[in-house]
């Protein structure tokens, strides 16, 4: 595969603001997301689905879903669905795509979701049964896909049975998570490798990592050279990691952006509005006296240039 287009889904106003602690106001995600898309953004993932007593971040998800998931400018406005409960609520906002999860670690499914990798895909099957039925796009994740903050590293093997597994229920693409960044391009290789070769081809399959060790474009850059073209991003590197507070989160979209730009692949995102987006939001985010932090090292150079002193 040698195409020179890659696809980025923005994943910060839902995988970003639900891991930050402060509830932003619905008016201000949305320009917030009014800001990405303008920024040529065409695949955002806006909401999630959940329990709003769970996860307060999300209460106004459908209200977002509402605006911009129907026939709104973007190729893609996903909407994460959890389960069953969830799919009433996205058919009801009359949501276009969803996006449902498992992971491949058993300990982790049971501490995220409440029941066994067997029980979520059954639960999965249900929904994009009947998402599908509803003209819905589904999009999967997997998480865990290298390694679980519980059970350490995982096996390719393990893995690639829970992709063809998701696969097999009719996603149109499913994104592969490093959902605690800890996964290097040996790691990328030994995945991906096989599941490109048995399982449809790269198109199938886009890469979610995280940068809690500073590996995310590494393994981008691995996975760009096995033929990948579809990546997650979250803008301003927004979300940090549950599993390791104060570290990097999902790979910033300013610092995939910097890279692909270097290597001349086209994704239609300007990357100067998406640093504008995401300096507008780190000021809403910021309370009186504490700015939010910057975890786009990129974005972080272009503010430090812009202040620097030095003789
Ligand atoms: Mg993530």
């Amino acid at each position: 595969m040698s195409s020179d287009r890659v696809r980025i889904t923005e994943v910060g106003p839902r995988d970003g603001l639900q891991n930050e602690k402060r509830v932003l106001p619905t008016a201000q995600k949305l320009k917030f997301i009014e800001a990405l898309a303008a920024a040529g953004l065409q695949d955002i993932e806006l909401g999630s689905l959940v329990r709003p007593d769970k996860v307060p971040q999300m209460a106004d998800s459908e209200t977002i879903a509402a605006k911009w998931g129907r026939k709104s400018k973007l190729r893609r406005a996903w909407v994460l669905v959890p389960n069953s409960k969830g799919l009433d609520r996205a058919i009801a906002t009359r949501v276009r795509d969803i996006a449902v999860f498992t992971a491949v670690s058993e300990t982790f499914n049971r501490k995220n979701i409440g029941l066994s990798v067997s029980e979520s895909l059954a639960e999965l099957a249900h929904v994009v049964h009947r998402a599908r039925k509803n003209g819905m796009r589904v999009r999967g994740y997997v998480s865990t896909a290298y390694f679980c903050p519980f059970e350490g590293p995982i096996k390719p093997r393990q893995a690639l049975r829970i992709l063809e597994k998701i696969l097999e229920l009719g996603v149109e693409e499913v994104s592969v998570g490093d959902t605690i960044g800890a996964a290097t391009p040996r790691d990328i290789d030994r995945l991906l490798t096989p599941a490109f070769a048995l399982l449809g081809g790269p198109t199938r399959f886009a890469g979610h990592f995280h940068d809690t060790r500073g590996t995310a474009l590494a393994n981008t850059l691995r996975a760009l050279e096995l033929g990948m073209r579809s990546f997650d991003a979250s803008a301003g590197g927004l979300g940090g990691c549950p599993f390791a507070p104060g570290a990097a989160g999902n790979l910033a979209t300013e610092d995939l952006l910097y890279l692909l730009d270097g290597m001349g692949m086209k994704t239609g995102v300007d990357l100067a509005r998406v640093c504008r987006a995401s300096l507008a939001l780190r000021k809403a985010m910021s309370g009186q006296g504490a700015m939010a932090p910057i975890r786009s090292r990129y974005l972080a150079s272009t503010i430090g240039a812009g202040r620097s002193r030095t003789p």
